[in-house]
């Protein structure tokens, strides 16, 4: 499928629905054939019910394994990816709930464990971005909820899986581009992802002699919710990269297929950079 450079005007507010966006996102691509990479396996995905979080528990559905997606308020989009998980063949559970609460988290990884029996794999993706180009626009408040959405339960849900979690089993991370290459539109959801980075690394450090790897993914810009819902002009959006164009959730869920999967096992604490050729130094 030919992949769109330009994107029409639309009107969404966070968190945007991917069942409003012109156009869809491509989810996975028709010929992506699974091959049991995670066969029997258990995944939680945080923000999973629309753009990557969806494209990954669709992926990792067509691996093999069962679901349980986590979101803020999106019952329609959530309940389309259930319905993309079964057509899949396997079981989607969804939990709904806000991520800054501790309590909520925990009980999240208490419940897929209880509903789909164990935990192997946990995606920590959910994420919120205000765009502002001044730190004097920046309100405290603002500042605060950034992290308490994007950082901290990061932290939650890992210490929570970890009760579950055994050799073999994988965390993995979503940071941005915005970590390597700074941003002056979004310093303080930037600084979030850079924090992401450093934290992905540390745990994978901590968790290494349990063999239990950590890693991340840090994307450019991908045609997903967040970007209507956030952004004022979309027309444009991803063609400041070297391939000239935005990229789709079908092109960042193959890349936390492979680092959940056994092919992955000897690599810890590092990212796939799938950003449409921005070159990273470190
Ligand atoms: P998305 O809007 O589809 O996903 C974000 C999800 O986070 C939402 O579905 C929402 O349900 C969830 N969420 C937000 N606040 C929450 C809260 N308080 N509690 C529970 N869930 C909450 O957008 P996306 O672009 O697929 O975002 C997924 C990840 O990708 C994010 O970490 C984002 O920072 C990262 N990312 C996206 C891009 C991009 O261009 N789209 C680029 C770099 C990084
Ligand atoms: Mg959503």
């Amino acid at each position: 499928m030919s992949k769109p450079s330009t994107f029409p005007e639309q009107e969404q507010s966070q968190p945007g629905d991917e069942h409003k966006m012109n156009p869809r996102p491509e989810i996975i691509r028709d010929s992506y054939r699974g091959s049991d990479k995670l066969n029997g396996k258990v995944a939680l995905i945080s923000g999973g019910d629309s753009g990557i979080g969806r494209s990954v528990a669709i992926h990792f559905a067509r691996e093999g394994a069962d679901v349980g997606i986590i979101y803020l308020e999106e019952s329609e989009d959530a309940s389309k990816t259930r319905e993309l998980v079964e057509k899949e063949g396997r079981k989607c559970l969804l939990l709904q709930g806000d991520v800054s609460s501790y309590d909520f988290c925990k009980s999240a990884v208490e419940k897929c464990v209880s509903e789909l029996g164990q935990l192997n794999i946990l995606v920590n993706n959910a994420a919120i971005q205000f765009p502002k180009d001044s730190a004097e626009e920046i309100s405290e408040s603002q500042f605060r909820k950034t992290f308490d959405t994007n950082i901290f339960p990061y932290f939650y849900l890992s210490k929570c899986a970890l009760k579950y979690l055994a050799e073999g089993d994988t965390i993995i991370n979503t940071s941005s581009v915005t970590a390597y290459r700074g941003s002056e539109h979004l310093l303080d959801y930037s600084s979030t992802k850079g924090a992401i980075v450093s934290f992905t690394r540390s745990l994978a450090k901590m968790l290494a002699s349990k063999n239990i790897r950590v890693n991340g993914v840090a994307p450019g810009p991908i045609w997903t919710p967040l970007i209507p819902a956030t952004f004022d002009d979309v027309s444009d959006f991803g063609q400041d990269t070297p391939l000239g164009r935005a990229g789709q959730p079908s092109e960042v869920g193959p890349a936390y297929v492979f680092l959940a999967c056994e092919d992955a096992s000897y690599i810890t604490g590092q990212f796939i950079h799938v950003n449409g050729g921005e070159i990273i130094g470190s």
